[in-house]
């Protein structure tokens, strides 16, 4: 163990350090440049493969620095492509990730915690509680594995994988303006989404930022006693006060923030529950996604039948509330929305 983390990560030096780092090298002006673009832009993982260096200074920086790629410990592929990774760090802390392939499109959900302190009833992650926190590094080290495994450009990334990105606030924003940077994987701002499930000091930063990121709240009720009940972790955040959050960020950046809702049987698919919802929604900026929950073994929460996400997102658009229903993704290889709890029982390796 003793040898371990004693390199530095070499994304951590930013483009001033790796400049700084040159010339104390006394290398030419213009290395700088081809490492910064192996380091941001071509995701390089070894000073091997940048074969426009010198090989004694490929050496040398091996020798100080390393990449922090983690490692794959398993990964398992859906029938409809997307693929579920068991991403390990240094420290021998793991997190899933999932990357979904659509097209010519390629979007990664990351995970931005190793589990979760939240403690939703419904979510597979919050029972097992926080192991601790990622770093900004290594929140966009799972976004650079997807792409270098696909080998393909990742065009969207949701911050939606294990982890409540508002309880890692610095981190997560750090991560964000690294993917949204032209010397990075260069992911346009409207194509970077982060959810919470309502962490409202979160929401108020988050309306500040000049980037155009987008805003997901995980919201499952508008009944406060029942989302109370399904979210304790964020129960002082009360639904006004999440109401009255949300009209500042309207106000404040023009852009519409999208609710999710898993619908639960019996839970929040009743006739008070729906409501309430589109009491809550109606005449906000705002776009509704209606979900069905996943299953998850022993819970006693179960899926709503596709009806009532139906007669709900009628409703709501009855009251001038766009609304979208969606398909999960991955439900096969336990990929989809709540269902990642980095157990290596049942997680078959695929590879
Ligand atoms: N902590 C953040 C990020 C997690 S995102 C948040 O709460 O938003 C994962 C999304 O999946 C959230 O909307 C979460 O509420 C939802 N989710 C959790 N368990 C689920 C389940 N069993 N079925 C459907 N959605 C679920």
């Amino acid at each position: 163990m003793e040898h371990v983390n004693r390199l530095q990560d070499i994304h951590a030096l930013g483009e001033d350090g790796i400049r700084e780092l040159m010339a104390e090298m006394g290398q030419p002006a213009f290395r700088t440049k081809q490492l910064i673009e192996w380091v941001y832009e071509k995701n390089a993982q070894s000073f091997d493969e940048m074969t426009n260096l010198p090989k004694a200074l490929r050496a040398q920086l091996a020798e100080r620095f390393d990449f922090m790629a983690p490692t794959e410990l398993l990964r398992q592929v859906s029938q409809d492509g997307s693929r579920k990774y068991l991403l390990q760090f240094a420290d021998g802390v793991s997190v899933e990730t999932v990357a979904m392939p659509q097209r010519n499109k390629l979007s990664v959900c990351v995970s931005t915690q190793a589990g979760c302190g939240m403690r939703c009833a419904f979510c597979a992650t919050g029972l097992a509680g926080l192991t601790r926190s990622l770093t900004a590094q290594e929140i966009v080290s799972q976004v650079v594995h997807v792409a270098r495994d696909f080998g393909e450009r990742v065009t969207s990334v949701v911050f939606m994988g294990q982890g409540e990105p508002f309880a890692n606030y610095d981190a997560t924003i750090a991560a964000l303006r690294m993917l949204n940077s032209e010397h990075g994987p260069n992911i346009g701002a409207r194509h970077l989404t982060v959810s919470t499930c309502g962490i409202i000091p979160g929401i108020r930063a988050f309306s500040k930022l000049p980037e155009q990121f987008t805003l997901a709240i995980s919201l499952h009720s508008a009944v406060q006693s029942t989302r109370n009940q399904l979210m304790p972790g964020v129960k002082k955040y009360t639904l006004l006060r999440l109401h009255e959050a949300l009209q500042e960020y309207t106000e404040k950046t023009g852009r519409r923030p999208t609710y999710e809702y898993a619908m639960i049987e019996g839970i929040n698919d009743t006739d008070p529950e729906m409501r309430a919802l589109c009491d809550f929604c109606e005449g906000t900026l705002c776009h509704v996604n209606l979900i069905q929950l996943n299953d998850i073994p022993d819970s006693p929460f179960k899926p709503s039948p596709m009806k009532k996400l139906e007669e709900l997102q009628r409703r709501l658009e009855q009251r001038g509330v766009e609304t979208t229903i969606r398909n999960s993704r991955g439900n096969d290889i336990d990929a989809a929305c709540g269902q990642l709890k980095q157990r290596i029982t049942g997680f078959k390796s695929q590879k």
